[in-house]
């Protein structure tokens, strides 16, 4: 009985002992110099383009197309935030005779998107506010903007975030930023391009430090992509995954 004991936890500590020496070998952000994370950030860049391609941005929308698309699809899927989209393009000739609709009178027309009262209120909000602002509703003056004072003329309207105000600079002013959506941030945390614990505002802000500006927009693209189709929130298909060398959270978990 005493033998197959000690047999017991000499093979236990043996385990514990190998997999502390793998664990210390794995290649991680939280120990990677600046030169190094970089070189990281590139390769997972050049294998998410070889695998999904470098896709640019064909959106081109009008800049308050863009941002009322945005607010409509705050907490809901594509298809109901376009629905409500069209259903607002079908209802107003232009933005200007939605923001004098009344407000209870948008919510209607845009009830497929969730949250209509509240949406309704942002966007009216959003448009008075630039009205205020600009004399029109006209956002062009962003382009002539550096990223970080676009983002915060933006942010400062009632019922924009940092998300939201990054959509609208990536895909109508081609600006080098980042929009984190659960997908982005997921993946990131897992492959450990930012911490665990990092909120997405400061997500966002750690992968436009780190991501390449050529690389930006197809890693946007490309991150969405992987996190619908491979590394899904609830069971991520790591077997089949081409970053799985490159990825802490599975190198983290391989041996337990
Ligand atoms: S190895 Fe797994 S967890 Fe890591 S990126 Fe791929 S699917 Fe996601």
């Amino acid at each position: 009985m005493f033998n197959r004991t000690c047999l017991l936890v000499t093979r236990w500590t043996f385990a514990v002992l190998v997999k502390c020496i793998y664990l210390t070998s794995i290649p991680s952000t939280k120990t990677l110099t600046d030169s190094e994370t970089d070189a990281r950030v590139a390769r997972i860049c050049d294998l998410l383009v070889a695998h999904y391609g470098n896709t640019i941005s064909d959106r081109n929308t009008p800049p308050i197309d863009e941002l009322i698309l945005t607010i409509l699809s705050q907490n809901t899927n594509d298809r109901n935030s376009q629905r409500a989209f069209d259903s607002l393009k079908a209802k107003y000739d232009s933005w200007d005779m939605l923001l004098s609709a009344r407000e209870e009178a948008v919510a209607q027309v845009i009830r497929s998107s969730g949250s209509y009262r509240l949406k309704a209120k942002r966007i009216k909000a959003a448009l008075a506010e630039i009205k205020e602002r600009v004399g029109r509703l006209d956002l062009s003056l962003l382009k002539n903007m550096d990223l970080q004072d676009a983002t915060k003329w933006l942010t400062s309207i009632y019922g924009v975030g940092p998300k939201t105000a990054a959509i609208v600079l990536l895909f109508s002013f081609g600006k080098p930023t980042l929009p984190v959506d659960t997908h982005v941030w997921r993946v990131s945390k897992r492959l450990g391009l930012v911490s665990e614990s990092t909120s997405r505002e400061a997500a966002q802000k750690k992968l436009e430090a780190v991501v390449p500006t050529g690389c930006v927009y197809s890693m946007n693209h490309n991150l969405v992509t992987h996190g619908r189709q491979v590394c899904k929130a609830q069971r991520p298909l790591c077997e089949r995954c081409f970053l799985s060398s490159l990825c802490d959270w599975f190198l983290s978990r391989r041996l337990v």
